[in-house]
């Protein structure tokens, strides 16, 4: 096979794929404060080489071509931390509709968001079923990379508040751009986000809208000095295989019209 990235491609090549079969791949992230410890990019990073790997390891006849990644998103939780680039949701929402109406132009059929960043996802929750009615593209919201409760195991209090910069996020980086990651500034730092006897959580069926800086004098959420490269490793292989299971039953994936409904 040929290249899988759709912008290293001539027009005439993309023209030229049979788009039957095959999912366009849009990564999304975020430019946002990640602690005194990893940068900016952090979101995009992950989404952009979780993809990567997932691109290198899937066999050759499933059909999944990338976009380059989507580098801003909705992160107005930490605009109170310098450096931190938002879009509207407003915003972001127009630009996946202009984005994906390009892709459906082309003579796509499947468009999947890989989006890495939690405060996108009610925004990609609803524009994905937006764009299903606008275009007809099968779309589908792939959030986080999907390594669920690692082999080395997290604890209970990094499952439950590890929410930003911590263990798996650091680890995560520390495996991909080391020089980029500060350990020495890396704090342990979790939320005392009010226990009750109700669901009231950060997320969940009953949630409070919440500031990064509400609960967080950091920024971080979870114990960020846990992180090592080798935890970044386990992580990368584990959504490698269950991205790859994930992407290759999306590239052949039909509703129960079949392609009825479809002109190609
Ligand atoms: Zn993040």
């Amino acid at each position: 096979m040929k290249t899988r990235y759709l912008a290293h491609m001539t027009s005439p090549e993309v023209e030229a794929l049979n788009k039957k079969d095959g999912v366009v791949v849009l990564p999304i992230g975020a430019i946002e404060q990640h602690g005194p410890h990893l940068p900016l990019i952090t979101d995009t990073m992950i989404a952009t080489q979780g993809l990567n790997a997932t691109l290198a390891a899937l066999s050759e006849d499933v059909k999944v071509w990338a976009l380059p990644p989507m580098s801003y998103g909705k992160s107005n939780e930490h605009i109170n931390f310098a450096g931190t680039v938002t879009l509207s949701a407003a915003t972001l929402t127009a630009v996946l509709h202009d984005i994906a109406d390009s892709v459906a132009r082309a003579g796509f059929r499947r468009l999947a968001f890989l989006n890495c960043h939690g405060g996108n996802m009610p925004v990609l929750n609803m524009v994905a079923r937006d764009i299903r009615v606008a275009t007809g593209l099968m779309t589908f919201c792939i959030h986080g990379l999907h390594y669920g409760n690692p082999s080395f195991g997290l604890s209970a209090e990094e499952m439950r508040y590890g929410l930003h910069a911590g263990e798996t996020e650091t680890s995560l980086i520390l495996a991909m751009a080391p020089e980029l990651v500060k350990m020495d500034l890396a704090v342990k730092s979790f939320p005392a986000f009010p226990e009750t006897d109700t669901d009231l959580f950060f997320f969940g069926t009953a949630s409070a809208a919440w500031l990064a800086d509400d609960w967080s004098e950091t920024g971080v959420y979870g114990d960020a000095t846990k992180g090592t490269a080798e935890k970044g490793e386990i992580l990368l292989e584990t959504a490698v295989e269950s991205l790859s299971k994930l992407f290759t039953v999306i590239s052949t994936f039909e509703t129960a019209h079949g392609e009825k409904n479809d002109s190609n």
